[in-house]
């Protein structure tokens, strides 16, 4: 049997929920490249998953909600920022799915009811803007509110790490399964594909890219400053590993990420994303969005512009979503 075979078969596994559209698009960007004076480039679309708006979060609750439906629960307790993507899919996938859905959202500087907080308050999810600091403190908080919930007669299940950061390198594994079939497709082989990650969807490029033997590197743009992220990520690589019965283990050399693009902090826009924004949207009509994969694409353009690649390389993008947010940053993007 082959490797992508096996690694099919090991996926297959793994309890899921269907609740998107995959495989999802890979498509070329020749006028993004030509712009550029750049390398092929082509986008693979984890937009387009098809729920609420689609996103990266899709395929990662593909497994996350599929082992709370395993387990026999009735209600899913997420929480994380206030225009978090992760939320409003958790959101879309209860609604779909017939799941109560509790949210807990840090109040920051983007509690506002547009993007993401509008999407979630459309789902009937049970929302609360908390002041409790994202991290630690909040994921405690939502620990707190299952036991609450139990004592209500409610089977609830927590979206939190490092669980879900392990579901989601899985997640990341099987997306390399497709773009491992849709390369063979296209006849092409990259050689390096770039994404915004910090978490589970660079685990599962690392580790997808390492058991198939593949020629392309994945590279990731943080969005955020965190703390141990080598280790985050190495860990969460290899619990997929684990949890899809695989040898192959992640070390800390094949983890390249950088906190080069973030700017001020998580959330905050750069003059940088901005550009690539603009520049992705009118050369391709495609839309980044401000938080993550505009930050990315500004990672990629700066080492293009810098030489890294030569026009017969091939690089993918891996666009992970998050475009509703575009709607709570309208002043930032149009008052440049
Ligand atoms: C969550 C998110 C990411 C980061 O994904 P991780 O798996 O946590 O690294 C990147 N881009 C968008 C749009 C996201 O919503």
């Amino acid at each position: 049997m082959t490797k992508l075979n096996t690694l099919l078969q090991n996926i297959a596994q793994i309890p899921k929920v269907e609740i998107g559209h995959f495989p999802t698009p890979l498509e070329e960007c020749p006028r993004l490249s030509e712009v550029l004076g750049g390398p092929r480039i082509f986008i693979k679309r984890e937009d387009c998953s098809g729920l609420a708006f689609g996103g990266n979060k899709v395929r990662q609750l593909t497994f996350t909600i599929g082992e709370a439906v395993h387990q026999g629960a009735d209600t899913i307790v997420h929480g994380a920022a206030s225009q978090s993507n992760h939320c409003r899919q958790a959101a879309a996938a209860c609604g779909k799915l017939g799941l109560n859905c509790y949210l807990r959202l840090s109040r920051d500087h983007k509690s506002i009811l547009q993007g993401n907080l509008l999407l979630d308050n459309l789902t009937g999810a049970d929302i609360e803007i908390v002041d409790v600091p994202f991290g630690t403190e909040l994921e405690k908080h939502k620990y707190d509110l299952a036991e609450t919930l139990k004592t209500q007669g409610l089977k609830p299940y927590v979206i939190a790490s490092p669980r879900s950061t392990a579901l989601a390198a899985v997640a990341f594994t099987w997306c390399i399964t497709e773009i491992y079939q849709q390369q063979e497709q296209l006849g092409i082989e990259a050689d390096w594909i770039y994404t915004s990650s910090v978490g589970g969807t660079q685990a599962g490029l690392v580790l997808g890219t390492k058991v198939l033997d593949m020629k392309m590197k994945p590279y990731a743009c943080a969005p955020i400053h965190w703390e141990g992220k080598i280790d985050r990520i190495r860990e969460a690589g290899n619990s997929a590993a684990s949890i899809l019965n695989l040898d192959t283990q992640v070390s800390d050399s094949d983890i390249l990420n950088t906190d080069d693009y973030i700017g001020s902090g998580y959330g905050y826009l750069t003059p940088e994303c901005i550009a690539a924004l603009r520049l992705v949207a009118n050369s391709e009509g495609i839309i980044l969005d401000p938080v993550y994969t505009a930050k990315a694409m500004a990672c990629l353009i700066d080492h293009i512009k810098a030489g890294k690649f030569s026009k017969e390389d091939v690089v993918i993008f891996l666009h992970t979503g998050g475009t509703p947010a575009l709607f709570a940053y309208n002043d930032e993007l149009t008052n440049t």
